[in-house]
């Protein structure tokens, strides 16, 4: 099915397809088990343009947009969500620059991030500060012609691999959420260094480190919009990038479906393959409905905000709530469909149904993509009312 997608997009879908299967299968597994990041992948994924498809084409991109984004994580996903990850984090640290940056700072990131040079990391996160944002205690305190930032991110995905990062830290704590502002931070700045690598459930050969600031100075011409913006950068910036997390639950879900599907024609018992049971067929047709229904929403959320639309946050938290809890049903019944075969290394749906959880969690919990979706709803009824 082609979902009303562009001649340009489906040709980008295709190659996605193509080079996941080729480049990405066969190595897996191995990335999973050494928890190793993937950085021939990401060359073979610079090479295909992949991470021009959402910088517009004055920053040497390819000019695409959400949809176009979605379309390359889902079909990476469907193979590997620990490799796609890796490809889109470099969006999730972009999206603040393609948002808020200026004409300099984006004629001096976004060519070399395109064309899939650098790689970029975006850290809000701390050990006191998930859910609870505003309690951000890296600082950035004015001196000279720049900030010193003093703290420790943790969590953050492409940490100590990407080039480029976008920080937020307080430059006001009196403010609270108000005195907050977004940095760019390029690695090997003296001050800025990596902690610990996490050791994790699923999406293993994506890297997740923590970023240490002791005394790093970032100059002035590094801040992005102004002083307090930060939480605003980071709200439109996960506004934008929530379809992708949802695109790569889609994939997923699609992937387990995949599997689930051809191992019940094959697997024999009562003297009959399996599919040929109803339990096993009502089962796999409820895994299909539901991950269409989360393409279907993905999708739209991503051509919403393609369309530059005002108010893309209740749509955009929907997409990804609905497709993350879709992907981890649809793994955990895949893993139901397999039997025991499901839940041994031998196969993939085991790992699908670990990576899948995180998607539940990052870029805000699903409770709090609830609470975004509670809070729209009821600033529109009280829009309506007035
Ligand atoms: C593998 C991985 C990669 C990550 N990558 C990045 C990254 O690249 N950059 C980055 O900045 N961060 C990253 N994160 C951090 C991630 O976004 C946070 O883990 C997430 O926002 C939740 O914060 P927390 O884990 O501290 O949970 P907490 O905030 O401690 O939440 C614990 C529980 O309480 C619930 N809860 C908390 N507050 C509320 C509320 N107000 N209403 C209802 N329920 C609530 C939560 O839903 C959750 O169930 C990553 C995390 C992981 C695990």
């Amino acid at each position: 099915m082609d979902y009303f997608l562009t001649e340009q997009q489906i040709e980008m879908r295709n190659l996605a397809r193509e080079i996941a299967l080729k480049s990405v299968l066969p190595v897996r597994a191995e990335l999973d088990e050494k928890e190793e990041f993937p950085w021939d992948l990401m060359k073979i994924f610079a090479d295909a343009g992949f991470f021009s498809v959402f910088i517009p084409e004055e920053y040497e991109g390819l000019g695409g947009g959400s949809l176009d984004l979605c379309i390359v994580v889902e079909e990476i996903s469907r193979i590997c969500s620990g490799v796609a990850v890796s490809y889109a984090a470099t969006a999730l640290g972009t999206y603040p620059i393609l948002l808020f940056g200026n004409d300099a700072q984006k004629r001096k990131y976004l060519p070399d991030i395109a064309s899939g040079k650098k790689l970029t990391a975006f850290a809000i996160t701390e050990a006191e500060a998930g859910s609870d944002a505003g309690a951000t205690r890296t600082t950035a305190a004015k001196k000279d012609d720049g900030y010193v930032l003093n703290g420790t991110k943790q969590w953050i995905t492409n940490g100590g691999e990407a080039e480029i990062y976008t920080v937020v830290a307080m430059t006001n704590p009196a403010k609270g959420a108000r005195g907050a502002s977004t940095f760019i931070v390029e690695k090997g700045t003296p001050g800025f260094t990596f902690g610990k690598k996490e050791k994790k459930l699923g999406i293993r050969s994506s890297a997740t480190r923590e970023l240490i600031f002791d005394n790093c100075f970032v100059p002035a011409e590094n801040l992005l919009a102004k002083e307090g913006y930060g939480f605003i950068t980071a709200m439109k910036t996960f506004d934008n990038t929530r379809p992708g997390i949802g695109a790569q639950a889609v994939g997923i879900a699609q992937g387990s479906l995949d599997e689930a599907v051809n191992y019940s024609r094959i697997r024999k018992q009562f003297g009959k393959p399996i599919s040929s049971l109803q339990a096993i067929q009502h089962m796999l047709a409820d895994m299909a409905t539901q991950t269409e229904a989360a393409r279907a929403l993905v999708y739209h959320a991503a051509r919403v905000i393609d369309s530059k639309a005002k108010n893309i946050s209740k749509l955009s938290a929907m997409a990804k709530l609905f497709a993350s809890d879709t992907a981890m049903k649809v793994t955990i019944d895949a893993v139901q469909v397999m039997g025991g075969y499901g839940y041994m290394k031998d196969y993939p749906v085991e790992k699908m149904m670990r990576d899948a959880k995180i998607t539940q969690i990052y870029e805000g919990t699903n409770q709090i993509q609830r609470n975004v979706i509670a809070l729209e709803l009821i600033k529109e009824a009280a829009g309506r009312k007035g």
